[in-house]
């Protein structure tokens, strides 16, 4: 199980339950810079969908596991668990979206694109070392196509005949 949600201009949270670990990974944006800090808890398996509450000094997350309700507190630089949260119905709750556990937990997200992106000129590049080398094998058919072999009997005819010097056959020149 994996969610993501939205802190509105706080950030981006996405959270996945991994093993018996709760794995949070905050995105926060600056503007000019996006920072991102991860974090893994010791939960045991969720029971069910989490929640998260918005508090005045951050963001609380309710987990229930099998070891009975976990609360992570979530703040600008500090993501850690809470032995008593406060009365979290006073609170507004964010909605937590499901996503594919795999698109998720990547520190560096913003970077990869640009990676891929020079990945796919570099394969670009070599796509064009290939057509050079097509080019090159092309060549090469051409000079075996300048030994011309008679269509009748198969001998090899010099360049320039015009008939086959072993059956007589007429060589398309
Ligand atoms: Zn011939």
């Amino acid at each position: 199980m994996a969610y993501s949600a939205n802190l509105g201009g706080y950030g981006q949270l996405a959270i996945a339950n991994i093993g018996k670990q709760t794995q949070i990974n905050l995105s926060i944006s600056i503007p000019g810079q996006q920072q991102s800090q991860s974090s893994s808890f010791s939960t045991g398996n969720w029971l069910s969908k989490p929640k998260l509450f918005q508090l005045e000094q951050g963001f609380v997350l309710e987990i229930n596991t099998n070891q009975n309700s976990q609360y992570i507190l979530i703040q600008q630089n500090s993501i850690s668990t809470i032995e008593s949260p406060p009365e979290l119905n006073r609170y507004p709750q964010i909605d937590l979206t499901a996503i594919a556990q795999e698109s998720n937990f990547e520190p560096m997200q913003p970077m990869q694109p640009l990676k891929m992106g020079n990945m796919s000129m570099n394969l670009n590049s070599m796509s064009m070392q290939m057509g050079n080398m097509s080019m090159g094998f092309n060549n090469q058919s051409k000079t075996s196509i300048n030994k011309q072999f008679c269509s009748q009997c198969g001998k090899e005819a010099q360049l320039g005949d015009r008939f086959c010097r072993s059956c007589g056959h007429e060589l398309n020149q």
